[in-house]
């Protein structure tokens, strides 16, 4: 019963007032007896403590639940009419974690003690998420802060009568400063998505011309990493798509597809239509990412070499900004890898 009405509580008895109430609240809860059985619960608490087909009303609470604190607090409710608050961790399948609040409770003359268990999991697991983010943010702008830091100090002490050092100096001080400022702009613009605040305007975008005018961009970066770029993206492929967004998705790709490339190696864009999807893929002919590392490149900061993605300019945010952009267009993006073959990217945007 999931609604309580004062005409209905007006008819019933107290037992099943209650029974009423605790079958509308969302948090589990367990009512136990002088003798430590289970008098009556909610189906919540019946998912989380039960199991299919065995009811929980009249069990022992020391069968249901395994841990003495949650004991002893009920103990004491019945016993000493006080109230308590533990904490209940489950493992099984999946680690859960409760807050559980245990009160002293006389329902027609009979000494009981009702637990209210507030599932912490998911909040603690988003905490845990967060101070990780923070953590990695700190270490990752320090990084390049303690080389600004320390060749200022260089040229401070001295360094700077020698023209030649100080240019060199300064050009490692600005490339710092450089991978300072793209990181920053990274991680706004993934808390900008992440907050629901970028807009999606879908038009149809030609991606042949798209693409072509990328390589235009990342030429000079091609030729650096030995790279030919190559589209094999039909003139007239049109696709609904934000276009900002979707050439932020393909600079992206593309860039990293240059960066983990091997010199004479290839960047191929292609494109196709798969049923009601459009299929638009970036592939390489570089190294290959290992099965362990594949379901993992799109987190946030992962990066399988770390200090080789640092020294080649990598914010290791670029393909958590691609997967999110993808999303936001109704669509998804996937990898495929081969070791010592190459990788390839799919963004896979729905036809209408
Ligand atoms: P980064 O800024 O390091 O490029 P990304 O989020 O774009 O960060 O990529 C995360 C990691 O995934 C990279 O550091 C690299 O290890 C791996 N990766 C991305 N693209 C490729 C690719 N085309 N070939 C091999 N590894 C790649």
């Amino acid at each position: 019963m999931s609604e309580f009405s004062m005409a209905a509580a007006a008819s019933a008895g107290s037992s099943e007032i209650l029974q009423r109430l605790i079958d509308t609240t969302r948090e589990c809860v367990l009512i136990v007896d002088s003798d430590l059985r289970i008098a009556s619960c909610n189906a919540s608490a019946t998912m989380v403590f039960g199991r299919p087909g065995i009811e929980l009303e009249q069990r022992r609470l020391s069968e249901v639940i395994r841990d003495l604190d949650v004991h002893e607090a009920y103990r004491r409710a019945i016993g000493e009419h006080l109230s308590s608050d533990v904490r209940l961790e489950l493992i099984g399948a999946e680690r859960r974690t409760f807050d559980v609040h245990i009160a002293p409770l006389e329902i027609d003359g009979r000494p009981q003690a009702i637990g209210f268990f507030y599932d912490k999991t998911q909040i603690e697991r988003l905490e845990s998420v967060r101070q990780e983010f923070l953590s990695n943010i700190s270490h990752e702008l320090r990084t390049p802060l303690t080389s600004i830091l320390a060749f200022v100090e260089t040229l401070e002490d001295g360094a700077l009568d020698d023209v030649e050092n100080s240019r060199r100096f300064l050009g490692v001080i600005r490339r710092n400063a450089e991978r300072m400022n793209s990181l920053i702009a990274d991680i706004l613009e993934l808390s900008m998505i992440e907050s629901g605040k970028v807009t999606i305007e879908k038009r149809p975008v030609r991606v042949a011309e798209m693409t072509a005018e990328i390589y235009t961009n990342l030429a000079a970066k091609a030729n650096e990493f030995g790279v030919e770029l190559v589209n094999l993206i039909p003139e007239d492929a049109l696709v609904p798509a934000d276009s900002i967004r979707l050439e932020q998705m393909l600079i992206n790709l593309i860039d990293n597809a240059i960066k983990f490339n091997r010199r004479g190696g290839k960047v191929i864009t292609s494109f196709e239509i798969a049923g009601s999807v459009y299929l638009i893929r970036v592939k390489d002919t570089g190294e290959g990412i290992l099965p362990e590392h594949l379901g993992r490149i799109f987190e946030r900061f992962y990066r399988v070499d770390r200090a080789r993605s640092r020294e080649i300019g990598g914010t290791g945010l670029g393909l958590a900004i691609v997967k999110h952009l993808g999303r936001l267009q109704g669509g998804e993006v996937s990898v495929a890898s081969t070791l010592s073959e190459g990788t390839t990217f799919s963004i896979e945007l729905p036809a209408a």
